[in-house]
């Protein structure tokens, strides 16, 4: 008889502003169980602003960047970015219009939860790694207050943050709005 092999794929979806330790840990970690992950780049639409400063393509860089410094066999993910649409209702079809087909979601954001168990999908909650600092928002933090940054994400993805002057145009956003006189 012949033996049918189903390709496992599971998803994470995340800004990825920017990629940092605690996503390259989950990333591992859904590989342990699934042949293939589809790392899903949120709000791809999105940048130059304070929450979310590098563009889809500067994210995708980063991520393929750091996925290769991790030796993670590049045949076992696909890097997909994925726009936000103005109907949550919708959102599960968009993703999967994007996707690989896939039957599990790793996801701890309760609307990314609740909209795959509605549409049937195995919605696993995987644990958070060193949460205080592997976080984009303490990241971006320490970037505007001249913190240590460099050490909460992959060295390869620093190079790219250096190259591209990530902590100035953050810095630059930040400031105040001025009035020429
Ligand atoms: P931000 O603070 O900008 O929201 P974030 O660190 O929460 O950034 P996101 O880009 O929002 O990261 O991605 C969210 C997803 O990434 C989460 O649903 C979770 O699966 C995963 N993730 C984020 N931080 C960690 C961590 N420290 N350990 C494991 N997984 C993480
Ligand atoms: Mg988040």
């Amino acid at each position: 008889m012949e033996v049918v092999v189903i390709t496992k794929r599971g998803t994470l979806i995340g800004r990825m502003q920017p990629i940092h330790n605690g996503h390259i840990s989950v990333i591992k970690e859904t590989l342990k169980e699934m042949d293939e992950i589809i790392i899903g780049i949120g709000s791809a639409q999105i940048s130059h602003t304070i929450e979310n400063p590098f563009t889809a393509g500067e994210r995708i860089l980063m991520l393929s960047k750091a996925l290769t410094e991790h030796n993670i066999d590049p045949s076992r993910y696909y890097i997909i970015p994925l726009e936000d649409i103005a109907c949550n209702s919708l959102w599960v079809a968009h993703v999967k219009m994007l996707t690989p087909p896939f039957t599990k979601i790793y996801s701890g954001n309760p609307l990314v939860k609740e909209l795959f168990q509605e549409n049937h999908y195995d919605v696993i909650t995987p644990p958070l790694f060193n949460r205080k600092e592997y976080s984009g928002t303490e990241v971006r933090r320490r970037m505007l207050n001249n913190g240590n940054w460099e050490k909460l994400i992959p060295k390869s993805v620093t190079k790219i943050i250096k190259d591209i002057n990530g902590v100035e145009r953050i810095k630059y956003l930040n400031q105040k709005e001025v009035s020429q006189l």
